[in-house]
């Protein structure tokens, strides 16, 4: 049972042109965020069909990941973890690089976040070409986690990126 349509959700994600760069739509959720109806709709449609204990870790992708990983962990009863930018987190880390249209970048998880065998949900806001994902996806595999699901609240879908998350389930609510 779905109080909020996926419609309204879609409705409300903003469409910000030549952000942050010429030539890139930004999909701006923060109307989202700010409406509590249209975010609480958000985690109930992201976690559909994912029962509380069936996770032992939701896992947010920074930055905005953490937003919905971390309302989706309290309402599952499992615990968060980030996986952030390199050089972002205190203690030791594994870190993963990946691919962008010009250079690199790096995700990094602490090496005792999950325990291997710990069922993993994997959330993000948004699969591009699935580069980022991929990079936090292998992190997770790195510790031994076994991930359940890779969801997101958008996916653009022309850009192919769930080709790069291999076998693992993708979901998203929204596909442009
Ligand atoms: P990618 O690694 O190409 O799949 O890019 C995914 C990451 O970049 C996500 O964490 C998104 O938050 C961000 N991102 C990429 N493209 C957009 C976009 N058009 N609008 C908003 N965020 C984006």
């Amino acid at each position: 049972m779905h109080p909020v349509p996926i419609s309204e959700i879609e409705a409300a994600i903003r469409n910000v042109p030549d952000f942050p760069k010429p030539g890139i739509q930004f999909k701006d959720i923060t109307p989202v965020l700010a409406d509590g109806r249209l975010f609480g709709g958000v985690i109930d449609h992201l976690l559909e069909g994912v029962r509380p204990g069936s996770v032992d870790k939701v896992v947010g992708i920074d930055a905005r990941g953490f937003i919905f990983a971390a309302a989706a962990a309290v309402k599952l009863g499992a615990g968060f973890v980030p996986v952030r930018k390199k050089g972002k987190l205190p203690f030791a880390t594994h870190e993963q690089s990946y691919d962008l249209e010009y250079g690199s970048a790096t995700v990094a998880v602490h090496v005792d976040a999950v325990q291997a065998g710990e069922r993993v949900l994997l959330l993000d806001d948004l699969l591009a070409t699935g580069g980022t994902a991929s990079a936090a996806v292998s992190l997770l595999e790195k510790l031994g986690a076994r991930i359940v699901g890779v969801n997101f609240v958008i996916e653009l879908g022309f850009l192919d990126g769930r080709k790069r998350l291999g076998a693992h389930p993708v979901r998203a609510l929204v596909r442009y």
